[in-house]
């Protein structure tokens, strides 16, 4: 069985992280969605345990005291955090958890999880960014304006991950992704006893 891993895709708020999630998880069944816990309210079509667990504040702080999410930040308005029980089951099964998580939570991550594998997304252009955000039609123009600093500040910590992908057609992306994916599968450290494998078969010829 093949070791399991956390992926941790970030990126800016319209570079397409949930398209690319997405595409990569209909193409691959050993890729788990990790569902965060928000305090933000849900958007038209949102669905609880299916896009977020959304919470009230004090459920959140709770999750918090109790030490039940693996990161949490504050990100543009609202909490958001990773459950750690979900992560670790699946990670013990041997699947690859995605994380769709900000800058801030990447980093605590990466502190403590030596063999996580960061991501950043990246759009093609920020001007194409900012036209993205603009066309989903689902923030107000204070939230796009935001969203739209808060990208730049974000783009400052690109050089802590370990892979840049520029999503400007998304089968692309997901490519790049798998590509990614199947070369650190293949990474010697996660895979501890390959030699004792391999001399376990060994007889005279
Ligand atoms: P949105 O409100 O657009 O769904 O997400 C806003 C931002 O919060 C995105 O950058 C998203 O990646 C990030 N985010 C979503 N879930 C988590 C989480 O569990 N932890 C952290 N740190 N960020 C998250």
């Amino acid at each position: 069985m093949s070791a399991g891993f956390l992926l941790v895709l970030s990126g800016p708020s319209g570079s397409g992280k949930g398209t690319v999630s997405q595409g990569l998880m209909k193409e691959n069944d050993k890729i788990v969605f990790s569902t965060s816990v928000t305090t933000r309210t849900p958007r038209p079509g949102e669905v609880n345990g299916d896009n977020y667990f959304f919470t009230t504040i004090e459920e959140f702080e709770e999750m918090v005291k109790k030490d039940e999410l693996l990161e949490y930040a504050f990100v543009h308005t609202n909490y958001y955090g990773t459950p750690k029980k979900f992560v670790f089951d699946e990670i013990k099964k041997g699947e690859i958890v995605l994380l769709e998580i900000d800058v801030q939570g990447a980093l605590q991550i990466k502190k403590r999880y030596k063999e996580a594998v960061f991501i950043f997304l990246l759009p093609p252009t920020m001007s194409e960014l900012k036209n993205r955000l603009k066309k989903r039609d689902t923030e107000t123009e204070e939230e796009i304006n935001t969203r739209y600093r808060n990208a730049f500040r974000e783009l400052d910590f690109v050089g802590e991950y370990d892979y840049f992908v520029v999503n400007n057609e998304v089968k692309k992306a997901v490519e790049d992704i798998e590509n990614i994916i199947a070369a650190e599968r293949l990474r010697v450290k996660r895979h501890k006893n390959i030699k004792e494998q391999m001399l376990s078969e060994r007889s005279e010829i």
